[in-house]
């Protein structure tokens, strides 16, 4: 045997072989109350990536109310995937993560969500190939914990803080997120003065207006919730320009960017037009873990600081995102990966660890979880959709 035969021996390629997808409808363990919308269950479209030298890899895209915050539903995804996506990585490469998705982007504009939920089940499944966690194939973890808020969204005050004690209590969270925005802001703003009251010192409590207010009901709404002690402003208005004329007028309370934040080029136009004083990354809404990765980046060079976001995804999604957090040199604002928490039900085999107002990040190959296939079968809407060669 030459030596260039035995060199493609020993790096046979490793292809993908098979692409499965499926949707699993999950009852959520209380109503919750955005501006945009009010969840009562949550749809998780899980995909898995089947390689040839028998590795899986899993990914999660999920929305938040079907198609309430962005143009992508659970069912969309699935749809893109079993019959755009999937074709184009059949045979290809499944170590070159990179040029998969490269090659995906060509035959398939925008669909961010779904395009997250493949590179990471192709990361979770180069982890398992190689023994790695993924956030050490990202470039390697920085800490093993990470800070969690919950988001106290009930739409009524006083379960709202019965809620906040009781987490406070069980040392889960220490950082809370009200969802305001429907309501008359006086309404809003004594919500979360009271919240304050009650929790004092021993919690951070942040709001998120999801872009309900117009700019001069932003204006007034930041400077009052300055007063009642709230730390931070989530995405008041929707516009990047209308962040940026807010961040103009220095309030004593920090500004920051979510929705808008829609991958590395608009994040850097934020960061340009010193829109934001933290934003918040979410992989899904950046198109997967690596262009998340870049918009992080974008905001450390910009001394923007970051804040670890959510879709309101379940455990495989949740647990990527976990992953990168993991990474990034500062997390000045922690994280809201409470998503799995927001489930009656957990697709895991062995559970998450939260706990001490963090959540571990998994230490084993890939994502490092095992799915409950049980469970899983129990609450899909069809079964899996198999696309093969
Ligand atoms: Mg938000």
């Amino acid at each position: 045997m030459n030596i260039q035969a035995n060199q493609s021996l020993v790096s046979a390629p490793v292809v993908v072989e098979r692409v499965e997808t499926c949707l699993i409808d999950l009852p959520t363990i209380r109503p919750h109350r955005l501006s945009v919308t009010v969840m009562n269950g949550q749809t998780l479209m899980l995909v898995k990536v089947f390689c040839s030298d028998g590795t899986v890899g899993v990914g999660e895209g999920t929305t938040i109310g079907g198609t309430a915050y962005g143009g992508e539903s659970p069912e969309s995804m699935k749809l893109n995937i079993d019959t755009y996506i999937a074709p184009v990585m059949i045979g290809q490469d499944a170590n070159r993560v990179q040029a998969m998705m490269a090659r995906i982007g060509k035959m398939a504009k925008d669909n961010r969500f779904a395009k997250s939920a493949i590179e990471t089940a192709l990361l979770d499944a180069l982890g398992k190939r190689t023994g790695l966690a993924l956030s050490e194939l990202l470039g390697g973890r920085r800490r093993d914990r990470l800070p969690v808020a919950w988001t106290l969204a009930s739409g009524d005050t006083a379960k709202d803080i019965a809620e906040a004690e009781r987490f406070l209590a069980e040392r889960r969270h220490n950082i809370f997120k009200l969802k305001i925005g429907a309501k008359d802001i006086k309404d809003d703003v004594r919500h979360v003065a009271e919240i304050k009251r009650a929790v004092g010192d021993a919690a951070s409590v942040r709001v998120d207006v999801n872009m309900a207010w117009g700019q001069t009901q932003a204006a007034g709404g930041m400077a009052a919730l300055a007063d009642v002690g709230c730390d931070l402003v989530e995405q008041p208005v929707a516009t990047a320009a209308g962040l940026a004329r807010l961040k103009q007028q220095n309030f004593r309370i920090p500004l920051m960017a979510d929705e808008s934040i829609t991958g590395p080029q608009v994040a850097y136009e934020l960061a340009k037009a010193d829109a934001a004083d933290v934003f918040a990354i979410k992989i899904e809404q950046n198109g997967g873990l690596f262009a998340a990765q870049r918009t992080a980046a974008i905001a450390d060079a910009a001394g923007i600081e970051l804040y670890g976001g959510t879709m309101l995804e379940g455990a495989v999604s949740t647990i990527a995102s976990a992953h990168l957090f993991s990474t990034f040199p500062e997390l000045r604002w922690g994280t809201e990966l409470f998503g799995p928490l927001l489930l009656t039900e957990d697709i895991l085999s062995e559970s998450l660890d939260y706990s001490d107002f963090e959540l571990a990040v998994p230490s084993g190959p890939g994502l490092g979880l095992a799915l409950d296939e049980a469970r899983i079968r129990r609450f899909a809407r069809d079964g899996y959709t198999k696309v093969t060669k």
